[in-house]
């Protein structure tokens, strides 16, 4: 088969996205390649597509066993010979596909980097018909990454061992920097380099200042995305947990997933969560690379992350099947704060003034009134237009500025007369006139500057002060105390302005009711779901690897009559429509008699 003919009737795809052909064709040429798409861009098909066009086996080195399950199971609903080795394989099912690697019957061999360490499975390696290597997530090359992993980076030993074949990288986030690490780390020679657009249209991006402890906040985000599924991503365990049980008792299926859960208990959940049984995971980041779940509807932060590149991948979970999908993001100053000083006990300084940068971006990412996928593209080097209605900050009506100046020399001045030795809390409460142990120990209520902002609620005063943070009017130094910066002192002497969103002050949240027009799906989409749920269980697959979102909103669409008509769906190559084109068909044969 030739290519077009391999991506219409395997993977059910009647075109190529952008440079998904390029890709296919660096590698069938023999080149060296590395791609930067976005998750979701459709990096997968990139190598598996070439790899039936080649004889031998393709070497796939993915970091995660439940990312490798799952890409084997979705290839071969797709008809397509994978296997994977990992260590939580019996020896007697490793020595299987051993056999059937010999017998040159597997396309795709998916394996952890730590695999490839081994001088025996090297020496196996050289005895097989190797097409060429794939790196997946390769920014766990580089340092200059958020997800180093020393066993990647030993990856660079392939190009010795086996140095006529050809690698493809890929990735969903790098710098240029961290572009140029991978490229050097893997050996790559005079690579075919393809970057796709950072710009992920579908996902609207938002990003907003905690209030309270934020539940008003994401109780009105999730009404919008009743029965959809979703991830929660919280800080730490206890919070997972807390706000797991917050929701149920607001009536959401929503279960906790963090390193401290049993595995057993952990993998019921994951397995729940793609197939739809449950719709939200509360989860610190221990739950998220190997999710490959395409129908996920929304992505919440109930705090800061610590790197774009972690947001970016964790907002990027959602939506991988091109449909409209949402991202909200909570944060405050402290978050930022607590971050920082979790790094102090870092040993290199150099890295820790990496990172300290990478958390100092983020915040100013969550904090901006730019467009954010506009700061997104900033971010990694990619030239991105403003979104327009995309984003919060796009969308979100102009708003009238109030000049608070009087407020910020206060502020500022209140900084100073404490000597610069206190945080936040305590310089408001001491402007608030507050009757805190701390403060009369200190005798700060001696301060001229005590109870002079008595007329603002703490809540206004930490929004000021994040807007004083913003313009780098303060800074924080050790101990979460807060410092002036030189240009605070213009403010004090009254030759610079401050001005802040009206918004900002003087407001709460209130909760939203629930909108009918956010009810995206319709009774036919309902119909197929719940006929995908039931294969789902019979043939104990996830849902989404039956059919995708995209694949039901299609079928909804055109409502297909025969065979012809079916495999014009999204979606539904020959090898789907055998398996469940059937059962399908009568339905949607049904549905349209319904409507007719
Ligand atoms: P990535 O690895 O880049 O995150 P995937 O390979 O998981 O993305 O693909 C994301 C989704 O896009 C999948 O549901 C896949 O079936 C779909 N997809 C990939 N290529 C195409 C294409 N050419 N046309 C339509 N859908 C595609």
């Amino acid at each position: 088969m030739e290519k077009l003919e391999i991506l219409e009737k395997i993977f059910g795809h009647n075109a190529f996205r952008t440079f998904q052909e390029d890709a296919v064709d660096a590698i069938v040429e023999g080149r060296d390649l590395l791609m930067i798409l976005p998750t979701g861009g459709g990096k997968s098909l990139c190598y598996q597509l070439p790899s039936l066009l080649m004889d031998g086996v393709t070497v796939v080195v993915s970091p995660l066993i439940a990312l490798m399950q799952d890409q084997v199971r979705g290839l071969s609903e797709n008809g397509i010979e994978a296997r994977t080795i990992h260590s939580d394989m019996s020896e007697e099912e490793r020595q299987v596909v051993f056999m059937e690697l010999k017998r040159g019957i597997v396309k795709l061999l998916y394996v952890a980097p730590e695999r490839l360490s081994s001088m025996n499975f090297i020496e196996f390696l050289t005895t097989l018909k190797i097409n060429f290597f794939v790196i997946d997530e390769a920014h766990c090359v580089s340092e200059w990454g958020h997800e180093f992993r020393a066993d990647y980076r030993k990856l660079g030993l392939l190009k010795e061992y086996f140095p006529k074949s050809t690698i493809a990288a890929f990735t969903a986030t790098a710098t240029p920097k961290v572009a140029e690490d991978i490229q050097k780390a893997l050996r790559l020679e005079n690579p075919v380099s393809l970057r796709g657009s950072v710009f992920r249209n579908n996902l609207k991006v938002s990003s907003e200042k905690r209030i309270s402890n934020g539940r008003t906040q994401l109780i009105n985000f999730l009404n919008k995305h009743k029965n959809q599924a979703g991830i929660v991503y919280t800080f730490t365990r206890k919070e997972a947990e807390q706000t797991a049980a917050f929701l149920q008792s607001k009536n959401f299926s929503a279960y906790a997933y963090h390193a401290r859960i049993e595995a057993s208990e952990k993998e019921k959940i994951y397995q729940d969560f793609l197939f739809d049984r449950i719709d939200i995971v509360v989860a610190t980041i221990a739950f998220g690379m190997g999710i490959d779940k395409s129908n996920i509807r929304f992505v919440a932060h109930t705090s800061l992350p610590k790197t774009i590149e972690n947001f970016y991948q964790e907002i990027g979970r959602a939506g991988r099947d091109g449909l409209d999908s949402e991202t909200l993001l909570l944060y405050t100053k402290g978050d930022e704060i607590q971050k920082r000083e979790l790094m102090n006990n870092i040993d290199s300084e150099e890295y820790k003034e990496v990172l300290y940068e990478k958390l100092q971006k983020m915040y100013h990412f969550a904090l901006s009134s730019s467009c954010k996928h506009k700061l997104l593209g900033v971010y990694f080097g990619d030239k991105v237009e403003v979104c327009e209605t995309k984003c919060g900050s796009c969308l979100k009506d102009p708003v009238a500025q109030l000049d608070v100046t009087k407020a910020a020399q206060q502020f500022l001045s209140g900084i100073y007369r404490v000597g610069q030795k206190f945080g936040q809390n305590h310089v408001i409460d001491l402007l608030r006139g507050s009757k805190s142990e701390k403060l009369l120990n200190f005798e700060h209520d001696k301060l001229s500057v005590y109870g002079i902002g008595n007329d603002r609620s703490k809540n206004e005063w930490g929004m000021i002060a994040d807007r004083l943070f913003e313009l780098e009017l303060v800074g924080v130094g050790e101990h979460r105390a807060l410092k002036l910066t030189q240009k605070a002192k213009e403010v004090l002497k009254g030759t610079l302005k401050v001005w802040i969103d009206e918004d900002k002050v003087g407001k709460g949240v209130k909760i939203v009711k629930d909108e009918e027009d956010n009810e995206p799906k319709n009774e036919l989409f309902e119909s197929f779901r719940t006929l995908r749920r039931e294969i789902a269980t019979e043939f104990d697959i996830p849902a989404y690897i039956v059919f995708s979102d995209k694949t039901l909103v299609d079928l909804s669409k055109k409502l297909p009559q025969n065979r012809e008509e079916m495999l014009d769906v999204h979606g539904i190559g020959e090898v789907k429509f055998e398996r469940y084109g059937e059962k399908f068909l009568d339905l949607s044969l049904e549905l349209k008699k319904d409507l007719s």
